[in-house]
């Protein structure tokens, strides 16, 4: 399978103004919107043509999404790179010296299974790697 761009992560202050801009002036339509505990974000999905735009506004002050808020402040947070076996895939990039930031998949919106690379590791990007549910 060739690699594509699942989704790219876009860190807002508010789905509320998030939505105003890229939902109703720009006009993607909306797919999802769903809370991820495990990051504490609510996480808004519009449709961009095969890919996904996410939406990422923080839930709590301890966010990863809220501590990038109050460093960088609104923007581009990550891209997202869709991918089979990620379980095998981690060890596999480890071993070539890219330093991960999860080095198990763990769980991310609508049921994927994601892990993170340094931004370090990947030439100043942060990229997720995304596992979709089979089936
Ligand atoms: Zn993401």
């Amino acid at each position: 399978m060739a690699a594509r761009i699942e989704h790219l992560g876009v860190a807002v202050p508010s789905l509320e103004e998030g939505l105003k801009l890229y939902r109703d002036l720009l006009g993607f339509s909306q797919e999802f919107l769903e809370e991820v505990t495990t990051e504490r974000v609510r996480v808004a999905g519009l449709a961009a043509g095969g890919m996904t735009i996410e939406l990422l506004e923080p839930t709590a002050p301890d966010s990863p999404i809220a501590s990038f808020l109050a460093r960088r402040g609104p923007g581009l947070h990550h891209l997202a790179v869709e991918v089979e076996g990620l379980a095998a895939l981690l060890p596999r990039l480890k071993e070539a010296g890219v330093k991960l930031l999860d080095e198990a998949p763990r769980p991310g919106a609508r049921g994927t299974r994601v892990a993170f690379i340094h931004p370090k590791g990947a030439l100043g990007v942060l990229i997720e790697l995304v596992e979709r549910p089979a089936g």
